[in-house]
């Protein structure tokens, strides 16, 4: 894509795309198709190192959950998605996921060669099947069919990049400030569009389902550049097994199962929401919380669960509750667009698609079609702003100081927040995470960035917990400025 300046220059739009999960590499490769040049940031080892490749590592299959069957359709869709959302989403979103979920759902079976379980099967609370079931190609990266296009497209796919913060000109986003992991050197990046493709919060939190890097950062690094939240603290949370790897054991499982929890109480529910509500009570009272398998129950654990000498002993497994979705995040409309130009955002990082509860199976849908569209508004949009200026500011997420003892305190002071957030904690631990000491003119170093990146994201998370109490509606901006100290202070 060829865009002419006033001049009468030509040039070539270029893309930072931050992650490399379904989202990221959806964008990247609808961007380069477009004629962009495009570069992709990813931490670990890339299309490895997000929540998408996860999707079938913890649970029995991968959901797809839209209107499959006659007597379905997109206004039944979205009528359930509007319900359980209690008017917590943004405006026209829930309604882009409904109408093109179908479509979507196909594309990805086709695209990323899954295989569908039978028909689809009416999820607990729903009164149609629309939860179709899939398997992965065994023994493949379920993202390798969208890397192999991206590179043939020509998208250039960095992995161990860690984007630690934005560049702004002030009035728009001109690129990213990022560390590579191997080199340790940082550098900036300069783009006319830059899309946050960074995944969810999950591990904010000590206890999650998602990977590590998926720590917060499309909230830390869109407010410390100015971007509008939408609803941060609003997230889901699963039972799991207790012991590694997490397991869930799947919505049926936990309903049909009898759930107990050591000082007596039975822990029970009409919904999973419930049941997780109830777990989170008792493990607040420092309860142990077991499920009790009947019949062929026990057939949905992982065999590891099911083969272990504890459960074959007493038939039972322990419970935890683990973070699984940020269901806020960075605020969009309907296109991806971000409050401020040239600042896209997608997939899990992206808020306010779905409401207050979020239908499961809906992850990877939202990420696709999200995902493009994001890259259609920044197609649409280039031509009006025109080239980005080189020079700018970067605007990152404070650095704490001691940030390895800063993790450990975010581990205590978010893992009781993972379900239930009573409002003596929650102030208590934002007054605390807010405090923190933090350095101005520091090094660019990984360890400081990524636990300054946790830090302004739990900050986000646990103000818009108050914003919520307080009736202030469901967008926020950054919370309060922390006090700052002088390298080595
Ligand atoms: C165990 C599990 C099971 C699931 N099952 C299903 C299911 O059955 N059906 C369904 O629809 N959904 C499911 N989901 C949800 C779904 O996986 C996610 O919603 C979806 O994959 C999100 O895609 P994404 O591209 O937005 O994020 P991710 O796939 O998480 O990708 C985020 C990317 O950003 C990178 N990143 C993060 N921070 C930075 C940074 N600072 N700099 C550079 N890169 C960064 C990450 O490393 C990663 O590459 C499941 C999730 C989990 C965890």
């Amino acid at each position: 894509m060829c865009q002419t300046t006033e001049v009468g220059t030509t040039w070539t739009p270029r893309a930072l795309v931050v992650g490399s999960g379904l989202a990221g590499l959806e964008c990247a490769l609808e961007l380069a198709n477009a004629g962009w040049r495009v570069e992709v940031l990813s931490p670990g080892r890339a299309g490895c190192d997000g929540a998408t490749h996860r999707v079938h590592a913890l649970a029995p299959w991968i959901l797809l959950t839209a209107p499959w069957v006659r007597g379905d359709s997109p206004e039944r869709f979205l009528a359930d998605l509007k319900r359980r959302g209690e008017g917590r989403e943004r405006e026209g979103l829930a309604e882009v996921l409904a109408t093109e979920a179908h479509s979507a759902a196909r594309e990805l079976v086709e695209n990323l060669g899954l295989v569908p379980l039978g028909v689809p099967t009416a999820l607990p609370g729903d009164e149609i099947a629309r939860g179709m079931r899939c398997l992965p190609n065994a023994g493949r990266v379920l993202l390798a069919p969208l890397l192999r296009k991206c590179e043939e497209a020509g998208v250039r796919v960095c992995g161990r990049s860690l984007a630690v913060g934005l560049l702004s000109d002030g009035s728009r986003v001109i690129g990213t400030v990022m560390i590579d992991r191997t080199t340790h050197v940082p550098r900036e990046g300069h783009s006319d569009a830059v899309v946050l493709a960074c995944g969810g919060v999950g591990a904010i939190f000590p206890a999650t389902t998602a990977p590590r890097w998926n720590r917060g950062s499309g909230l830390a690094l869109g407010s410390a550049a100015g971007a509008l939240l939408h609803g941060p603290e609003v997230t889901q949370a699963l039972p799991v097994t207790a012991t590694p790897p997490l397991y869930f054991p799947t919505s049926a499982a936990l309903l049909s199962s009898r759930i107990r929890a050591s000082d007596g109480a039975s822990v029970s529910g009409s919904d999973l929401g419930a049941v997780t509500v109830e777990i989170g009570k008792a493990l607040l009272r420092g309860a142990t919380v077991f499920m009790e398998t009947m019949g062929d129950d026990a057939h949905w654990l992982p065999p590891r669960v099911r083969e272990s000498a504890a459960f074959r002993a007493e038939g039972r497994v322990p419970l935890t509750l683990a973070l699984h979705h940020g269901i806020g995040g960075v605020a969009i409309d309907s296109w991806g667009r971000t409050s401020l130009p040239g600042l896209y955002a997608c997939g899990e990082a992206a808020g306010g698609v779905q409401g207050l509860r979020r239908t499961m199976g809906t992850g990877l849908l939202e990420a696709t079609i999200f995902a493009k569209r994001a890259a259609r508004a920044a197609c649409h949009d280039i031509a009006g702003i025109g080239p980005a200026p080189s020079r700018g500011e970067a605007r990152v997420p404070p650095f704490p100081l001691d940030p390895a003892i800063l993790e450990e305190r975010l581990d205590e002071l978010m893992g009781p927040l993972v379900a239930l957030r009573p409002p003596a904690a929650v102030d208590f631990a934002l007054h605390e995470i807010e405090r923190w000491p933090v350095r101005v003119e520091a090094r660019i170093e990984e360890g400081c960035a990524l636990a300054g990146i946790r830090r302004l994201a739990a900050m986000t998370l646990l103000a818009g917990e108050q914003s919520r109490r307080g009736g202030r509606g469901n967008v926020v901006g950054l919370p309060g400025n922390p006090p700052r100290h002088k390298e080595g202070a």
